[in-house]
């Protein structure tokens, strides 16, 4: 008898609840906000990307209505051949100058414009040096470039050296990728360290900025910013579904680079152009970030607010460090988070657990919006001071 080869799949879903790294999506209602309808009940929302909030913004959505309108709903083919728009241009030159870079190319997603662009960058005699906590986009761009691929320890600069100076000379091209603020966990890569070492070794550095964008440095240009690098050559990636509440990616860099990937990156040809109304949505939110600078304040004021309450009320509590609105609480298994979610659920707080193998080590994520009132803040710290007091 011939066994079922689809049998397999029943077994591997019955280890993965077996485990408790069981997923299922929850359903949101309504327009996104500080406060969303989640199955019919209003939540106070810390699991969203929308840092500032502009996912709900009557501008946005307005200008998505008004491409709509002009230009339809879909883009109907590939930028080279028939789906390239004078907007996806304007979107292009607003992304190059929020960012300070000759120029830009936008992507469908931020996921397809790190595959794409790794992918085209370095290829089966070249070396990869990707930090241990980078994003599944940047981890499976290095798979699909064919190049060797080296692991470094978390943002850790010295065996990045070494590994430089073991294996450098043994390859063509060699390419250092990391995340700028780690999605899930918060804090920083060592930027400066990084550029000195692709300096020394002649290395491209590729930086995705997803959770930086809109959100880090004085203008909110990213981590670049925050850093004091803008103007120095390297490869931003960054996402047009986060802080700027649209779809897409982008790539920002020097025009040589952007000619160069809008010739060569699979993932930008081969794939229908974004659709007018995200293209649209995405150019009023840099407007935005551009032009009004208290957003982004707001934010880091709200972050400070949680910081400064978690550390008078919640002492004892773990929190992973974290230099962005990304503020992760440790937990000791898959098992912990899912309760301590749940817990937060019924007191009104929505923020996720993230287990493995997203992350090695089960947390509970939670970002600050520019929208969140003190208010949330507050029923925030005074849900998990409870939930503290149960568990212990
Ligand atoms: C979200 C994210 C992406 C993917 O961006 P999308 O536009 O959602 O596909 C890439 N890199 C990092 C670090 C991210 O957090």
């Amino acid at each position: 008898m011939p066994t079922n080869p689809y049998a397999w799949l029943d077994d591997s879903l019955q280890t993965i609840h077996r485990a408790d790294w069981y997923r299922s999506v929850q359903t949101i209602q309504g327009r996104p906000g500080a406060t969303v309808l989640l199955a019919g009940r209003e939540v106070i929302n810390f699991a969203s990307n929308d840092y500032l909030g502009l996912a709900g913004d009557e501008r946005l959505i307005q200008a998505g209505v008004a491409a709509i309108q002009e230009l339809g709903t879909g883009s109907t083919g590939s930028r080279l051949l028939s789906g390239h728009r004078e907007l996806h241009r304007e979107l292009e030159k607003a992304i190059a100058s929020l960012k300070q870079t000759e120029d830009a190319v936008v992507f469908s997603s931020g996921y397809l414009a790190n595959l794409g662009a790794i992918a085209a960058l370095v290829g089966k005699r070249d070396l990869i040096l990707s930090d241990q906590y980078n994003h599944s986009s940047l981890k499976n761009g290095a798979i699909l470039s064919g190049a060797a691929i080296i692991e470094y320890p978390h943002c850790d600069v010295t065996t990045l050296k070494t590994y430089l100076t073991q294996q450098r000379q043994n390859y063509r091209r060699c390419l250092i990728i990391t995340d700028s603020v780690f999605s899930m966990d918060g804090d920083l890569c060592p930027l400066p360290a990084l550029l000195d070492l692709a300096e020394e070794f002649s290395c491209m550095l590729l930086l995705d900025e997803a959770h930086s964008t809109g959100v880090m440095g004085k203008t909110g240009a990213g981590c670049v910013e925050y850093f004091g690098r803008t103007g120095q050559q390297l490869i931003q990636i960054g996402t047009l579904s986060k802080a700027l509440a649209s779809l897409g990616g982008y790539v920002a860099g020097s025009a040589t680079l952007i000619d160069f990937l809008r010739n060569r990156a699979p993932s930008w040809i081969y794939t229908t152009a974004l659709s007018p109304a995200d293209t649209a949505a995405a150019l009023a939110a840099i407007n935005i970030v551009q032009q009004e600078p208290q957003r982004r304040d707001q934010l880091w004021q709200n972050v400070a607010y949680l910081k400064q309450l978690m550390s008078e009320h919640l002492p004892n509590l773990k929190f992973l460090p974290s230099a962005s609105p990304i503020l992760c609480l440790q937990l000791p298994s898959a098992t912990a988070a899912l309760t301590t979610g749940k817990h937060l659920k019924a007191a009104g707080i929505f923020a996720p657990a993230i287990r493995p193998p997203t992350v090695p080590t089960s947390r509970i994520r939670i970002s600050v919006m520019a929208t969140h009132e003190p208010k949330h803040i507050e029923k925030l710290v005074a849900a998990l001071n409870q939930i503290n007091r149960h568990l212990r």
